[in-house]
């Protein structure tokens, strides 16, 4: 069995099964839906890949130098947008993978940009917040030649946060000579942030459920969810799915979970992990690994951690009829034909976890207006967008016979080819 508990000594070669993986879900959707083949090699490979050296003095005076990555995937429909990640197992094959699924993402949910993705190689856990400052100052003014509110908008992904966006923020606008609001999003709302934005990927996951959950005429106070991971994504799409009424009988972080049949209190286990730093030791239901999280019983699964923790050891032993993935590329291509055998229905990454990016590209629009949304509308231009995915998609699943994550990936693959064909090769 995979371990997830500790992904560096579990997935030695992780990042490159993710790009690999990334580039399967395109060749299979590209050809059960029969795309145009010309595109096929243009869409499948990164625009640009920069990778940059930061070095840092760390508290105690040594120099160390950290490698950083942007990875511009495609631009056809706008500027690239994407998020920055700080994870020990960064990888150039891992920031390529998920600056692909950005592409098909923005394209799916109809946002004007193309796909992107950043990561340093780090534990932020164990940098200081000084550190950490420098560290990001230093690779914004590496990245800084590529990025840009026309060019390439950064944001939060694991391992990053408004804090981390402040620093990019001030350092991009510090360079121009002026404030540059619109150069990254997820800022805190007191810089211009949006409001609605931290919890945006959360929120999205809830109203993509509701939706798929109304077709099957069932609401999700009818359901009970196990969420795996318990960063920003999966605290805030359990908190959200237990305010509807939804019993969360099971959360994890990458230490272990707890499983509670009755109902978890998710705002008692934030405010115990804020304290404390990890689940463990929270006294509100029994001690499970993130391996019996996977297989325990619910009916809804929501991997909401990193990539490839639903892998084939675990496909055959999942219980739940419906996976949300709140995570990028949690499902790797085989246990998909697993579950699918199973009759497992999957809500696909790009689909249900494209909230945040949403959102950020509400903030993006409020800081080049300068004029700031409130909350319920925030909320509910999200919920429209989400829910206009999603009945896309399904029609699509419906019409072609195809499964959701084939129906969604077909349509912003497609979408990304028809902007290619329509603009055609320069020069
Ligand atoms: N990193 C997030 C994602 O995976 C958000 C990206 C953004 O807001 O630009 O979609």
């Amino acid at each position: 069995m995979v371990p997830t508990t500790n992904r560096l000594a579990a997935n030695g070669h992780a990042p490159a099964k993710f790009w690999q993986n990334a580039t399967t879900y395109f060749n299979r959707v590209f050809d059960e839906l029969q795309l145009d083949n010309n595109w096929r090699s243009l869409l499948a490979t990164p625009k640009r890949i920069l990778t940059v050296s930061c070095p840092i003095r760390l508290d105690d005076g040594r120099i160390q130098t950290f490698t950083g990555y942007r990875v511009q995937h495609n631009n056809a429909l706008g500027p690239f947008k994407g998020g920055i990640r700080y994870d020990l197992a960064v990888d150039q094959n891992e920031v390529m993978a998920l600056a692909m699924l950005q592409t098909w993402k923005n394209a799916l949910v109809g946002l004007p940009y193309g796909g992107a993705k950043g990561g340093v190689v780090c534990d932020p856990k164990t940098l200081s917040l000084a550190e950490k400052e420098r560290l990001t100052r230093r690779y914004t003014s590496e990245v800084m030649p590529i990025i840009g509110p026309e060019k390439d908008i950064p944001a939060p992904d694991a391992g990053t946060d408004s804090q981390v966006m402040a620093w990019l923020l001030d350092t991009y606008s510090m360079m121009v000579g002026h404030q540059e609001l619109a150069v990254v999003t997820g800022k805190p709302v007191s810089l211009g942030g949006s409001v609605g934005r931290e919890e945006a990927t959360g929120r999205g996951v809830m109203y993509v459920l509701a939706r798929f959950l109304s077709t099957v005429h069932k609401s999700i106070s009818d359901v009970t969810v196990a969420v795996q991971g318990f960063g920003n994504v999966g605290y805030h799409a359990a908190r959200l799915i237990a305010e509807r009424g939804a019993r969360i009988v099971a959360i994890s972080d990458r230490f272990g979970g707890i499983y509670n049949d009755q109902g978890i209190d998710i705002e008692a286990a934030g405010r115990w992990i804020r304290e404390t730093g990890k689940l463990s030791g929270f006294s509100d239901g029994d001690e499970i690994t993130n391996e019996e999280l996977l297989t325990c019983d619910c009916d809804v699964l929501v991997p909401a951690a990193m990539e490839n923790t639903v892998t084939e050891d675990f496909a055959p032993h999942i219980k739940a009829k419906l996976i949300v993935e709140a995570a990028n590329g949690p499902t790797t291509p085989e246990a998909d034909r697993i579950l699918a055998d199973n009759g497992v229905t999957i809500l696909p990454d790009i689909l249900a976890n494209a909230g945040g990016v949403t959102v950020s590209y509400f903030e993006w629009v409020q800081g080049l207006d300068n004029y700031f949304w409130d909350k319920p509308r925030v909320d509910s231009e999200l919920q429209k967008i989400m829910e206009r995915a999603f009945e896309q998609v399904d029609t699509i699943a419906n019409e072609r016979d195809c499964d959701y994550r084939t129906a969604a990936y077909g349509l912003g693959i497609g979408r990304v080819a028809e902007a290619l064909r329509l603009k055609g090769l320069f020069p």
